[in-house]
């Protein structure tokens, strides 16, 4: 069958073309990437989130009756919205060897990179499986993934170690904090701001709590524990959002926030919730004394663990060797991989582009950058095939 073959570059413009801006459905992306795939002879595996209207794609190239590498790309990016961009943000711009465009570094040009390298695959004879991962939903809290990890978790061939291509300008990245995101409600009671002593006010519990939230983080910061190569060098907590009350004459009935904790690997999230747990439990005699229905409600929101990958584990080994780069790094941002490590799959991050240009107007990757990053997937390929 005779088949344009895209090359990296026209990939890039391709994929950047979709809209998968989080909110969106990614399906459309996900059917051209089967399609494509599917042209090589690759089947793919879609799995899909509750309303059916994003899916992972899980592919394997190369026999399935050994475990494998797995490449892992996010297609989901973040909104363009109150962005000043000065060409579409949807449309790959060339200029000064550089392609501009949402997700061009975060991370459209990792997984276009690899998807052109296919052809090159299908021809070897590999000595253990290649997997390409591709999830939705990264971007608001790695939720997309879990599904997909589900699935994998208890094959008897689930990959062995996997990289994930978020962009590290091809250094290798062995660790990160996690993130853990929560949503309190206090749910208090309503009374005319003149006789506040017949209501409870939920503003004023959720300010208590904001303020014990706040001792935890002064307490990481100045004791600890600290990781150096972390920048800040401990867990931090904060709380971003927080709306409550309708009037000034009246009592709040109710008051939400949002607060996070992005923990250094290995340390104890659950204890730090269960203090703000305990310390909210104490605001309630005195609420209930007013009004027996009044709460304090404390949801996770989501959960991406931290990732911490030894630089003497094997998938760190063959990520230096791939990429000549000397020395390990820590990344400030989380990815998928401190799930798919939590998962039995131990891993590291490694792709194309920085991190300093993702997430902003004028996104762009260095063409350096995917000519890097193919040259590593190249040699990953030399490397698994028998000829
Ligand atoms: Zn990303």
């Amino acid at each position: 069958m005779a088949r344009a073959v895209i090359d990296k570059i026209e990939m890039t413009k391709r994929l950047v073309a979709f809209d998968t801006t989080s909110r969106n459905s990614n399906l459309a992306l996900i059917d051209f990437v089967r399609d494509y795939l599917d042209g090589y002879g690759v089947k793919s595996e879609l799995v899909f989130d509750a309303g059916g209207q994003k899916a992972n794609l899980y592919a394997t190239i190369g026999r399935d009756d050994q475990r494998g590498i797995m490449l892992s790309g996010h297609t989901d990016v973040v909104p363009v919205d109150d962005q000043d961009w000065h060409t579409d943000p949807f449309k790959i711009v060339e200029k000064d060897d550089r392609l501009y465009g949402r997700g061009s570094a975060d991370m459209k040009g990792f997984v276009a990179t690899l998807l052109s390298l296919v052809p090159e695959l299908v021809k070897r004879k590999l000595r253990e499986p290649i997997h390409l991962s591709f999830s939705y939903d990264e971007e608001v809290g790695c939720i997309g993934i879990r599904t997909l990890i589900e699935v994998l978790k208890d094959r008897p061939n689930k990959p062995r170690l996997c990289i994930v291509g978020e962009p590290t300008e091809m250094q290798v990245g062995v660790g990160h904090k996690g993130k853990h995101v929560y949503r309190c409600h206090v749910h208090g009671h309503e009374a005319h701001s003149s006789l506040i002593h017949l209501g409870v006010n939920a503003i004023e519990a959720a300010a208590e709590i904001v303020a014990k939230i706040k001792e935890l983080a002064r307490r990481k910061r100045d004791q600890g524990p600290f990781d150096h190569d972390y920048g800040p060098p401990y867990s931090s907590i904060h709380t971003g959002l927080i709306h409550g009350g309708t009037a000034l004459n009246i009592v709040p009935r109710d008051c939400e926030f949002d607060f996070e904790i992005r923990p250094l690997p290995g340390d104890d999230v659950p204890g730090l919730i269960k203090e703000i747990r305990d310390y909210a439990a104490t605001l309630l005699p005195e609420m209930r004394a007013v009004q027996a229905n009044t709460d304090i409600v404390i949801d996770e929101i989501s959960a991406a663990p931290s990732l911490s990958t030894p630089t003497d584990h094997e998938a760190t080994q063959l990520a230096a060797a791939l990429s000549g780069a000397n020395g390990t790094i820590k990344v400030a941002f989380g990815t998928e991989g401190g799930l798919f490590a939590a998962a039995g799959i131990p891993t590291v991050i490694c792709g194309p582009g920085s991190i300093d240009q993702a997430h902003k107007p004028d996104e762009f990757v260095a063409l350096e950058q995917i000519i890097r990053c193919e040259a590593f997937l190249q040699r990953l390929i030399d490397r698994v095939s028998v000829s």
